[in-house]
């Protein structure tokens, strides 16, 4: 889907906001849910999802945005505190032609070692277990406000 599209309210982040579909959660408040990506490009790669319903960042309001990332800042924190990486990518796409595969907006916060490549994006599907313990890890980690 290019940038010039509706926004389907049966994409698979709306689902998961709405708890029609299990995720392994992180955090969540008013503004955003954030959980575990199953298929992770890297060990504790973490998605943070807006709740408005929209395909991307040019599409937000200002409001929902500035709240959005100052939680990816808040959880990319965590991470870094919980898995202690070498470095952090923190991408958003917005269209399919930039790499979006899923038309709500989000944001990825992938951990970096030294070394080590990058995984294919959608690679293959992570060990459950290895997940909820990143993310009890990662939530442990999140620091008030
Ligand atoms: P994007 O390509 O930026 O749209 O990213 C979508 C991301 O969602 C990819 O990194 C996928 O691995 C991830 N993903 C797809 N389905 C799920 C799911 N059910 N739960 C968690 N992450 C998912």
């Amino acid at each position: 889907m290019s940038l010039h599209g509706q926004y389907d309210p049966d994409n698979i982040f709306a689902k998961i906001l709405r708890g029609e579909i299990p995720c392994v959660k992180v955090y969540e408040d008013e503004h955003v849910l954030s959980f575990m990506d199953i298929y992770p490009q890297a060990p504790g790669h973490t998605l943070v999802v807006p709740r408005e319903p929209v395909r991307n960042a040019l599409e937000m309001t200002d409001g929902a945005l500035q709240a959005a990332i100052v939680r990816v800042k808040r959880i990319a924190k965590a991470v870094n505190t919980a898995l202690k990486p070498d470095g952090i990518v923190i991408t958003q796409f917005n269209g399919a032609p930039a790499g979006q595969t899923i038309f709500h907006v989000h944001f990825h916060i992938i951990p970096r070692m030294d070394g080590e490549a990058l995984g294919r994006h959608g690679g293959g599907e992570a060990d459950m277990d290895v997940l909820k313990e990143q993310a009890a890890r990662i939530a442990a980690a999140i620091e008030n406000p």
